[in-house]
């Protein structure tokens, strides 16, 4: 090997070091991204879909869900049930029952698509677990609307919360446990 071969491959090997170091260190003081689960979670982006759930109304902390059925009708795969009463004095119906099969559930967005009220939207819960299989394929979402409509009262001053105090779900309905088949439904 010639002399200033042996320089030129040095002078490379130095170089090719610097590049290495400078990549590491830009690392080493960048802020780190590492996120402590579970005492911390992600914040999903706009689009991440998560199972489908109820939408609680800004304005007034229940659910626009009118029980039409369509979103019903739309599932390809048969997992959603659900119900509703027309309460006195109101012009539509609101949803009593709200289940979801999310074993079956592709996400396909059908329901989300087709609801003509915005009613139901992808959650961004990324981390559901359970030892229980009825927890998935039985999702109550009038249930889980309730706690979100809990907080919802407690951040609202009495005249909104009087109005909202009516529960989402219908307490006559769960009551007797009755349970009829909605738009598209197939009896049990
Ligand atoms: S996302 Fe698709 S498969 Fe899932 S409940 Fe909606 S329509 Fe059915
Ligand atoms: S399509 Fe929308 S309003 Fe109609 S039952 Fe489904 S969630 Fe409720």
């Amino acid at each position: 090997m010639s002399l200033s071969t042996a320089i030129r491959d040095v002078a490379g090997g130095f170089k090719s070091l610097l590049v290495g170091m400078r990549i590491t260190l830009g690392q080493a003081i960048k802020p780190s991204i590492t996120v402590q689960y579970p005492h911390q979670t992600l914040k999903m982006p706009a689009r991440f879909r998560g199972h489908v759930k109820l939408v609680l109304d800004p304005e007034t902390g229940k659910s626009r869900c009118t029980a039409c059925g369509l979103c019903v009708k739309a599932c390809p795969s048969d997992c959603i049930e659900l119900d509703g009463i027309k309460r006195e004095g109101e012009k539509k119906k609101s949803v009593t029952e709200y289940e979801l099969d999310f074993t079956k559930c592709s996400l396909c967005g059908s329901c989300v698509d087709v609801c003509p009220s915005d009613a139901i939207e992808y959650s961004k819960d990324y981390n559901v677990v359970s030892l229980n299989r009825e927890d998935f394929s039985h999702m109550d979402l009038v249930k889980r609307l309730e706690a979100e409509a809990e907080i919802w009262r407690k951040h609202h001053p009495p005249q909104a919360a009087a109005v909202a105090t009516t529960p989402v779900t219908a307490p006559a309905a769960l009551a007797t446990g009755a349970k009829t088949p909605s738009p598209g439904q197939k009896a049990p």
